[in-house]
């Protein structure tokens, strides 16, 4: 299909920014991405390496544009989940099938590298240009040092807000009539730690795992990096007894570790000074509709839909928010108005889905993965799951394996979750777990459902 060449400006050079940046530009346009931050890739590492799991949605993006060999060298496989219940040996479970696998990918080298390809297919960046306004109907934009200070104008045919949960783009979206927007932050915050290498660079740590310190209220995961060490998270509640707001002295922090998860206290790096050295942050649901203004400003990734990052899925939706916008390039063509009108339309209540889902995995992630009814529902569904692989896939891997639609894999998770109530309700449930009656009993429902 014909395509006139346009001038696009895309505000934000984080992940979805700088991928849009290349999938635009594989398409001949011209490509200016803003960011109001420094170059990322002129400063400094601070050490702190925070990582991220890429799965099949974000893979998909990278293959269309042709670069997916290029970040699998940046990334580690990650095909189970490693459970660190105190007074328990350390137990596992896959994620999925053989060969399926999530990836640890280093956030900052991933952005790195994107702004290098982007530049390469000829996107020009630039970087400590802050968009104060745009002016939706004429995809203008303006950027300057200060809100009140002098300002520069830039026309665009079309502007992407690509800048993440707090964009600017969507705040001035914001203010026209029937614009629907919400915010709504957990109670509880995140801190992220370091396990270093060992002294001969090998990883302390299973490295081909995600591994998880469930503690019912609170949890703290663990994900290796290509250089030997781990980046942990510890979420943790703001306020309450065992909170952030509690633990205000180093002897406090010591003491909390010692007393939580003490198989790994001694293997994070400076935990004292870290703990209160490295930020506590917020995290947040953002839902908002329309995502678009008429053929000229659309909005992706974070500034469309921020979630809680319990799926790991933030960056990978964004990416296939990317995929669905090409597709409906290719479908068509210079019909701008069409692209943006069936790219809301098709991707909002995926993210709405997503959301629900993450917000779901916080719960599970935190609460029941270490309970004994969660982990005898997990080995029913699995085993019927392996014996039946056409009839059931797991919740886990439609949203994470595969790339059906979220809200398909929200809603035949709802009817799954549905079946299992009722299969947990059976007698002797613990020791006929496998049993052909029970087998039936899943078919039937199935039928029915
Ligand atoms: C703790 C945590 C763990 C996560 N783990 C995962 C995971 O495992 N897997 C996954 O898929 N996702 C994960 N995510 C989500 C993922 O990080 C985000 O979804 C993703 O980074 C969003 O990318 P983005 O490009 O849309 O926004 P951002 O990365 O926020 O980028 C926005 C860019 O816009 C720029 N900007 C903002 N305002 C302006 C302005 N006015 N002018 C110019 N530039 C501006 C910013 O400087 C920034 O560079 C996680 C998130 C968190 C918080």
């Amino acid at each position: 299909m014909q395509t006139t060449i346009k001038n696009i400006a895309i505000i934000g050079s984080g992940l979805v920014g700088s991928l849009l940046a290349i999938f635009l530009k594989k398409r001949g346009h011209q490509v200016t991405v803003f960011d109001r931050r420094q170059d990322v890739r002129t400063v400094e590492f601070s050490g702190r390496s925070i990582n991220l799991a890429m799965s099949n949605r974000g893979w998909h993006a990278l293959e269309k544009v042709g670069i997916e060999k290029e970040i699998r060298k940046l990334a580690l496989p990650l095909d189970k989940r490693a459970m660190h219940v105190n007074d328990k040996p350390i137990y596992y479970q896959k994620y999925g099938k053989e060969g399926e696998a999530i990836y640890s990918i280093s956030r900052g080298i991933l952005n790195r590298r994107m702004i290098d390809l982007a530049e390469e297919a000829g996107a020009i960046f630039k970087f400590e240009e802050k968009v104060w306004d745009i002016d939706l109907p004429e995809a203008k934009i303006y950027t300057g040092e200060t809100e009140k200070g002098e300002w520069q104008e830039y026309n665009f045919d079309h502007v992407f807000g690509a800048d993440g949960a707090f964009s600017r783009v969507r705040h001035k979206m914001q203010r026209q009539s029937r614009f629907d927007y919400s915010q709504e932050f957990i109670d509880v915050g995140y801190k992220e730690l370091t396990i270093p290498a060992n002294p001969d660079g090998s990883h302390k740590l299973d490295n081909a795992s995600f591994h998880i310190w469930p503690r019912g209220e609170f949890m703290l995961i663990a994900m290796p990096n290509l250089n030997g060490s781990f980046t942990c998270t510890l979420f943790l509640p703001f306020e309450g007894e065992i909170s952030f707001e509690n633990i205000k002295t180093e002897k406090q922090a010591e003491d909390f570790f010692t007393t939580w998860f003490p198989d790994i206290k001694d293997s994070i790096s400076n935990l004292k000074r870290d703990f209160f050295n490295h930020p506590t942050s917020a995290m947040v649901t953002i839902k908002c509709y329309p995502w678009t203004y008429w053929d000229k400003v659309a909005l992706i990734g974070d500034a469309a839909h921020a979630i809680v990052p319990f799926y790991g899925q933030g960056m990978n939706a964004g990416f296939e928010d990317i995929s669905v916008l090409d597709d409906l390039m290719d479908a068509h063509g210079d019909n701008w108005e069409k692209i943006f009108e069936e790219y809301q339309t098709l991707r909002k209540p995926n993210g709405d889905a997503i959301a629900e889902l993450s917000y779901r995995n916080f719960i599970e992630m935190s609460n029941k993965t270490a309970s004994p009814e969660f982990l005898l529902r997990k080995k029913i569904e699995k085993h019927f799951a392996e014996k039946y692989p056409d009839k059931w896939i797991p919740l886990y891997s439609r949203v994470t394996f595969s790339d059906k639609p979220y809200a398909e894999a929200l809603a035949i998770g709802d009817t799954q979750r549905g079946i299992m109530d009722e299969v947990m309700q059976q007698k002797n449930i613990a020791q006929e777990w496998n049993s052909p009656e029970i087998e039936k009993m899943i078919l039937e429902l199935l039928k029915t459902s």
